[in-house]
This record gives structure tokens, C-alpha cells and sequence, in this order.
């Protein structure tokens, strides 16, 4: 027999009248992501560290979604400027209820070479920076008592080792960026916040999609099972069923967009 007082299935996915913050917001997965949840009704803070026009990009595709746009340039390393991103997101938009978390770099050198700089800088934005930007987000949550929903963009590449790509730094963020989640979501269940990652395979954004990368992005698309990379919106739906009420009783989740690439 259907419950008849339950939310009527589409409005799940609602985010109208909520309040995001979304870093990495300037380029790829993030500026898309930022675009889809204005699309399902919500109002955004876009954050980057880029002042090269994306960000402003991002914010007149989320204006023209009938959606406030707010533009924070600050660096996801220095908890004082994420902090302070967080007040002025509250401050112009409202109580913040989501984040999602995708300012990241790539790059690779032989594990036995990579000077220690390298890895130290990858791993300050990559994992450190994520656990800076939940902090801040979270800090705001637990204080105006509503909760809310917090999604890492981690990678495939915590999960598994890319063939071919020399980038233990990166593989090992990634891994820590899962399970950081999984520990925070864990600290913060009883406070109201979800905390999940997704886990995307190769995805067609700058990272990938420099003339340079033709041949690795071919061994890309043959490697993976759906027999090509994914496009940059495919990252959209997985983010708002994650952030959405749609996703209510998943916490600690990491969810795999990989184009099955996990399965060979
Ligand atoms: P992208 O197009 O380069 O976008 C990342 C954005 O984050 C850029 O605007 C970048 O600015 C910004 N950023 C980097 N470091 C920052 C910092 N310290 N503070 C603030 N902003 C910063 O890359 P993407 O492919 O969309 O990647 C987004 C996320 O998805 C990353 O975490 C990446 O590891 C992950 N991912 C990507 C793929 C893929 O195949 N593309 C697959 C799995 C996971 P700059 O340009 O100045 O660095």
C-alpha cells in the first residue's frame, strides 16, 4: 500500500530556497556542479582561487537559472580565508545547508623522484584543503542548527591506481579524501550534517583535455569499460542526489562514477 504522506518523489531532489557553497567553482567539475544546483533551486557561493573570468562565468550561468550568485576568490589552503568565505556566503545568501567541496590539481613525477615540494603542495590543496573547507562549512552548520549536506569530489584514483600515471601524491590525496569523509560523516551524524564523496573516473575538464593529453585521454577511453570519458555534466546528477533530501539515510557514502572502470 503507497504511504500516502510520503514526499512526493521529484521533490526530492528540490533544492529550492537552499543555500550552497561550492569550491573549484571557476573551472570543470565544480563550475558545472555549481550550475546544476542553481538549476534544482538553490542560491551559490562560488569559490576558486582562479581570477582568470571563470568564476564570473559560473556565476552568470547561475543568475541566468534565475539563482543569487556570490564570488569568493580565496585559496581552499588557509582555513582564515575559508572561514571568512563561509560568513559572507551567510551573510549575502543565508544559512548555508550545502557544500561541495572540488578545488583539486593533478600532477605527475616518478615516485622516486617527485621533489618533496610536489608532494607536499598537492597534498596541502588536495586533502588538507578539503578537510579546511568541511571544517568551516560543518562550523557553520553545527552553529545555525539546521545540519546540512556536505559532498567531496575525491576520484576513482583513490580506489584504484591509474595504469600508466606516476602520481602517488595524488592516489594517496584521493584515499584520504574517501576516508576522511567517511570519518567526518561519522563525527558529525549526530549533528543533522551528511558528509559523502564522489569518486569520478576520467572526466572531460581542463585537467584532461590539454593538447597534450590526446594520447593518454585515447588510453583513457579504451581502458574504461563504457569505452569513453565522462562528460563534466554527468557529474551533476550523482551531486544532487548526494546533497539532496533524496539522499537522506546515506552518510559516509563514496559513490563511484567511473564508467565501470572499478569492475576491471
Ligand atoms: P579543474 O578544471 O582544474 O578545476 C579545479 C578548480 O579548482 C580550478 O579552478 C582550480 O584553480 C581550483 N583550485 C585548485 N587549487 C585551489 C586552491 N588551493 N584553492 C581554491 N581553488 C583551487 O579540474 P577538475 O577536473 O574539474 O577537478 C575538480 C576535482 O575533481 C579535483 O578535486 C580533481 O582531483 C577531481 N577529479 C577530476 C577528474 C578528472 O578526470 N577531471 C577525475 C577524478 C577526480 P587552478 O586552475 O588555479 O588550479
Amino acid at each position: 500500500m503507497p504511504d500516502e504522506t510520503a514526499q512526493n518523489a521529484p521533490a526530492l531532489f528540490d533544492l529550492t530556497g537552499r543555500v550552497a557553497l561550492v569550491t573549484g567553482a571557476g573551472s570543470g567539475i565544480g563550475q558545472r556542479i555549481a550550475v546544476g544546483l542553481a538549476q534544482c533551486g538553490a542560491d551559490v557561493a562560488l569559490l576558486d582561487r582562479r581570477t582568470d573570468g571563470g568564476v564570473a562565468d559560473t556565476a552568470r550561468a547561475v543568475e541566468a537559472a534565475g539563482r543569487a550568485a556570490l564570488t569568493l576568490e580565496a585559496d581552499v589552503t588557509s582555513q582564515d580565508a575559508l572561514t571568512e568565505a563561509v560568513a559572507r556566503t551567510q551573510a549575502k545568501l543565508g544559512p548555508l545547508t550545502l557544500a561541495l567541496n572540488a578545488a583539486g590539481i593533478a600532477n605527475a613525477a616518478p615516485a622516486e623522484d617527485m621533489p618533496e615540494e610536489q608532494y607536499q603542495t598537492l597534498m596541502d590543496i588536495n586533502m588538507k584543503g578539503v578537510w579546511l573547507s568541511c571544517r568551516a562549512e560543518a562550523r557553520a552548520m553545527i552553529e545555525h542548527g539546521q545540519g546540512g549536506s556536505i559532498v567531496n569530489i575525491a576520484s576513482m584514483s583513490g580506489v584504484i591506481v591509474n595504469r600508466g600515471l606516476e602520481q602517488v601524491h595524488y592516489n594517496a590525496s584521493k584515499a584520504g579524501v574517501i576516508h576522511m569523509t567517511k570519518s567526518m560523516a561519522m563525527e558529525w551524524v549526530g549533528r543533522g550534517i551528511r558528509v559523502n564523496s564522489i569518486s569520478p573516473g576520467y572526466t572531460a575538464t581542463p585537467m584532461n583535455t590539454r593538447p597534450e593529453m590526446v594520447h593518454q585521454t585515447k588510453l583513457f577511453e579504451e581502458q574504461t569499460p563504457m569505452g569513453r570519458m565522462a562528460a563534466v555534466d554527468e557529474m551533476i546528477g550523482p551531486a544532487v542526489f548526494l546533497l539532496s533530501n533524496a539522499a537522506s539515510y546515506c552518510t559516509g557514502v563514496d559513490l563511484l562514477v567511473d564508467g565501470g572502470f572499478c569492475c576491471w
